[in-house]
C-alpha cells in the first residue's frame, strides 16, 4: 500500500520538476497560479532535503550537544540532560495499588494499574483519558492543578471508593494511596519526589508555575479536592516510557516521545554529572536516568526553511526548540498550513475568497495532515474533504491536491528522518551504534503511533545510518500509555 503511495509522488514529483523547467523557461511570461506553485514547493522539497551525509552530521552534533549538556547547568540551544533521580527502574516484582496522573501538552490521562508482582504483572489497568481545554492552558497555575485535583479525585472515588470502608476512606487514604506524577515539561529536580518548573513549553503559559514544585501545587490542590494521596514520584514523559518499557523488556535502555512535542531518556552513571552538579546534589545510586530535553537542540545542520524560521519566532520560547519544531505533532500541521498559506499569498490558487481559516495558526493539526498525506484514493478525495471543510476551499483540480500531499510528504520526511537522527545519536552516546546484541527503544506518543509515514522514514533513515545488521537488532516498541503507566510502576518502585 505504501509502495503505490510512494510511486504516485515519485511520478507527481517529475511530473513538477518538468513543469518547474517549462515554467523558468517562460519567465518573461506571467506564470500560472499552478506553475508557481510548483515553483515554490520544488524549493521548499530542496531546502528540506536529508541527504545521508548531512544527517550524520546531525548525528555527531547531537552527540556533542549532549555531551555539553551533561556537563553544563544550563544551555539555552542544546539538550538540557536532566537527571531524574530515579534510582530503581522497576524489575517486573512490584506488586500493590498505584495511581498515575499524566500531563503531557494535548492530553491528560488517570491510569490506576494492579500490580500482581513477577508471575502476574499487570493484574489490572483503568485508564481515563481527557483533553485539556485550551484555555486551561493559559489560565492561572491554580485552575489548571484544579481542574486536574478534580479529575483524579472523581477517577479515584469512582475506582478505588468501593475498596475501602467510609469511615476508613479519610483515615487511609495517604498510606493507601499512592501516586507518580508524569509531568512532561522542563523540570528542575533534586530528588525524585520533587521538582520546580524551568519553563513552559507546548502552548501553556499558566501563571504561578515557573519556579514552583509543581507536587506541592498537586497536592494543595488535590487537599482542596479533599483528596490525601502520597506523590511518590515526579518524573517526565521520557523517564515514565522507559519505566514502562523496562518493566516489560529488560533489555530496555532508551525512551523516546514524539507525540505532541519529542524528547528522550537514558541510562546514565551518576559521575557523568560531576560538572552539572554540585558533589552533594548527585544522586546517591551510581547511575540514573538522564531526560535529554533534546527539543532544544540546535544545529547549523538542520535543514531549515524560511517558513521554519518564522515558525521558530513565532511560536512558544521564540527562537528555541529548533529540533522540536521540526519534528513534533504540535507544528508539522502547522508548517503544512504555512507553506500552503504562502502558495495561496503569491498565487492565489485556491480562489480569490479562501484565505480566512488557512491564515489561522493551527487550523491545521498533525492528524488531519496524516489524513491528507495517507489518502490512497485515486482521486484524492480525503484531501478534497480536508481542504473543504478545514478552509472552505472547493473544486481543487487534481493537480493541486497531489501538490498539498507533496507538501505532507515533505514535510513528514523531514520529520520521520531528522527524529532518526535523534535515535541514532542515542545510541552513539551510549556507544551501542555498533550493537551486535539486541536492545529495545521504548517509544511511547500519537504522532509515532497513528502516523505510519512518519513511522517508515524513520525506520529508513535508521537502516541508512546504522546498516541493516546493527539496525536488527534494535528493537523499536510502542509502549502505549508508557508514560503513565511508567508513573505508576516509579511509583511502587519508590514506595
Ligand atoms: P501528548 O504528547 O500530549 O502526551 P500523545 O502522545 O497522545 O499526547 O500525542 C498526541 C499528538 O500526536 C497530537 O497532538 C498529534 O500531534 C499527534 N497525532 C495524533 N494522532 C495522529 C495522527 N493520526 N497522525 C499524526 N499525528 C497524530
Ligand atoms: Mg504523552
Amino acid at each position: 500500500m505504501c509502495g503505490i503511495a510512494d510511486r504516485i509522488t515519485d511520478c507527481i514529483g517529475l511530473k513538477y520538476v518538468s513543469r518547474a523547467v517549462k515554467a523558468a523557461s517562460r519567465q518573461i511570461h506571467r506564470r500560472d497560479p499552478m506553475e508557481e506553485c510548483v515553483m515554490i514547493v520544488e524549493q521548499f522539497r530542496k531546502i528540506c532535503c536529508t541527504s545521508a551525509d548531512v544527517l550524520n552530521l546531525l548525528v555527531n552534533d547531537l552527540v556533542s550537544s549532549m555531551e555539553a549538556g551533561l556537563k553544563t547547568k544550563d544551555s539555552k540551544n542544546s539538550p538540557k540532560m536532566l537527571p531524574s533521580f530515579v534510582e530503581n527502574l522497576p524489575n517486573g516484582s512490584e506488586k500493590g495499588s498505584y495511581f498515575a496522573l499524566d500531563l503531557g501538552g494535548t492530553n491528560f490521562r488517570i491510569l490506576h494499574v494492579e500490580l500482581g508482582g513477577r508471575k502476574a504483572k499487570v493484574v489490572k489497568q483503568e485508564v481515563e483519558e481527557c483533553s485539556i481545554p485550551e484555555k486551561l492552558k493559559i489560565a492561572t497555575g491554580r485552575e489548571l492543578f484544579d481542574f486536574i485535583a478534580e479529575k483524579l479525585s472523581t477517577f479515584v472515588r469512582k475506582t478505588h471508593g468501593s475498596t475501602l470502608s467510609n469511615h476508613d476512606w479519610h483515615h487511609h487514604q495517604r498510606k493507601e494511596l499512592q501516586l507518580g506524577f508524569t509531568f512532561s515539561f522542563p523540570v528542575d529536580q533534586k530528588s525524585i519526589d520533587g521538582g520546580s518548573l524551568l519553563e513552559w513549553t507546548k502552548g501553556f503559559k499558566c501563571d504561578g508555575v515557573i519556579g514552583e514544585n509543581v507536587v506541592q501545587l498537586l497536592e494543595e490542590a488535590l487537599a482542596r479536592n479533599g483528596l490525601e494521596m502520597k506523590v511518590n514520584v515526579l518524573i517526565n514523559d521520557t523517564v515514565g516510557t522507559l519505566a514502562a518499557g523496562r518493566y516489560l523488556y529488560d533489555n530496555t535502555i532508551i525512551a523516546i516521545i514524539l507525540g505532541t512535542g519529542t524528547n528522550s531518556a537514558y541510562i546514565e552513571s551518576s559521575a557523568a554529572l560531576r560538572l552539572k552538579l554540585d558533589e552533594s546534589q548527585l544522586p546517591k545510586s551510581t547511575t540514573t536516568v538522564i531526560n535529554t530535553e533534546w527539543s532544544y537542540f540546535w544545529s547549523p545542520y538542520l535543514p531549515v526553511t524560511d517558513i521554519d524560521m518564522e515558525l521558530l519566532h513565532e511560536s512558544p520560547l521564540p527562537g528555541q526548540q529548533q529540533y522540536e519544531k521540526l519534528i513534533s505533532g504540535m507544528y508539522l500541521g502547522e508548517i503544512v498550513r504555512r507553506v500552503l498559506q504562502k502558495l495561496q499569498r503569491q498565487s492565489g490558487v485556491f480562489g480569490k475568497s479562501v484565505l480566512s481559516n488557512l491564515a489561522n495558526p493551527h487550523s491545521l493539526d498533525a492528524r488531519t495532515m496524516s489524513v491528507m498525506h495517507e489518502d490512497e484514493s485515486c482521486g484524492l478525495q480525503k484531501v478534497a474533504k480536508v481542504l473543504e471543510e478545514n478552509f472552505d476551499i472547493v473544486g481543487t483540480s487534481l493537480e493541486l491536491r497531489r501538490l498539498v500531499q507533496t507538501v505532507c510528504d515533505v514535510v513528514c520526511q523531514r520529520a520521520g528522518r531528522l527524529a532518526a537522527v535523534g535515535i541514532v545519536a542515542m545510541l552513539k552516546k551510549i556507544g551501542w551504534d555498533q550493537a551486535s546484541t539486541t536492545i529495545t527503544i521504548a517509544v511511547d506518543g500519537g504522532l509515532y503511533e497513528h502516523y505510519k509515514k512518519f513511522r517508515g522514514y524513520l525506520f529508513d533513515a535508521m537502516r541508512e545510518l546504522l546498516g541493516e545488521k546493527v539496525a536488527e537488532n534494535i528493537s523499536i516498541v510502542l509502549c502505549k500509555d508508557g508514560s503513565g503507566i511508567g508513573a505508576a510502576l516509579l511509583a511502587a518502585s519508590h514506595s
